[in-house]
């Protein structure tokens, strides 16, 4: 094929997709950041290595999307770190099919890589412009995911239990909210601390029973809300 338009035998002309420019990157990302590190789920890494993270960035920052870091996107929130997400998403185990809910949209690209994975994502996200503009993102790039307004510290009631909830903001202790709305056999990831520095923590719901596991610290925005911070 060559060219940026290709034409088909009696049909109509019509763009071929662009080159995927950040392919390489990502690949390059996938490998350094994620493999090098321990992260060891296929399905998360194949996952990380498609989902296109330069469209999650603000305008402008396109080029350093790929970088090993958190960066701002809109109303003060950031997008987390690659080698972040990928911890998280491998912690949770998420199968095709499963009901995740996430805390916290900001960009979407973790509910992106979650919806990469086959689950069922409801996000919920306390900024109705971050909620808009990730719902119009994701949409555009055939993710359904189901962007939702409110305090997330509270869950999403409506869809729960869930399988797997992954909190991706800071949060001074575990809401009960989150565990009610926990599946038997599911898991929630979420980042527990002060508001300048958390400790990533698995919990695994077994009956009334709950695992729980610390993983690595971590550095996330505050959970505002009412099982959360003031603000
Ligand atoms: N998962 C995001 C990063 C999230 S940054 C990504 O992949 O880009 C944390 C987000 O949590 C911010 O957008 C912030 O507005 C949101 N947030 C904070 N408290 C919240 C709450 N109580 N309910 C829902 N969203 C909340």
């Amino acid at each position: 094929m060559s060219g940026g338009r290709e034409r088909e035998t009696g049909g109509p002309i019509r763009e071929s997709p662009p080159p995927d420019r950040y392919g390489l990157v990502r690949a390059l990302m996938v490998r350094e950041q994620l493999r090098a590190r321990g992260i060891a789920d296929e399905r998360v890494l194949a996952a990380m290595a498609v989902v296109p993270r330069e469209r999650f960035v603000a305008a402008g920052w396109e080029d350093r999307a790929h970088d090993d870091a958190a960066l701002p996107i809109a109303a003060g929130q950031t997008i987390s770190q690659p080698y972040v997400v990928a911890r998280m998403t491998e912690a949770l185990r998420v199968g095709v099919g499963a009901a995740v809910l996430e805390v916290g949209t900001g960009s979407g690209y973790q509910a992106a890589v979650l919806a990469e994975l086959g689950a069922h994502v409801v996000s919920v996200e306390r900024h109705p412009e971050l909620a808009r503009a990730a719902r119009a993102r994701l949409g555009s790039l055939g993710y359904a995911v189901e962007v939702v307004v409110g305090d997330g510290s509270r869950g999403w009631p409506p869809r729960a239990p869930y399988r797997g909830i992954v909190v991706t903001a800071a949060a001074p202790d575990v809401p009960d909210a989150l565990l009610a709305q926990l599946e038997d056999g599911g898991r929630l990831v979420i980042p527990v601390g002060s508001r300048g520095q958390q400790e990533l923590r698995l919990l695994e719901r077994r009956g009334k029973r709950l695992i729980e596991t610390t993983l690595e610290p971590v550095v996330f925005v505050p959970l505002v809300g009412r099982h959360g911070f003031e603000r």
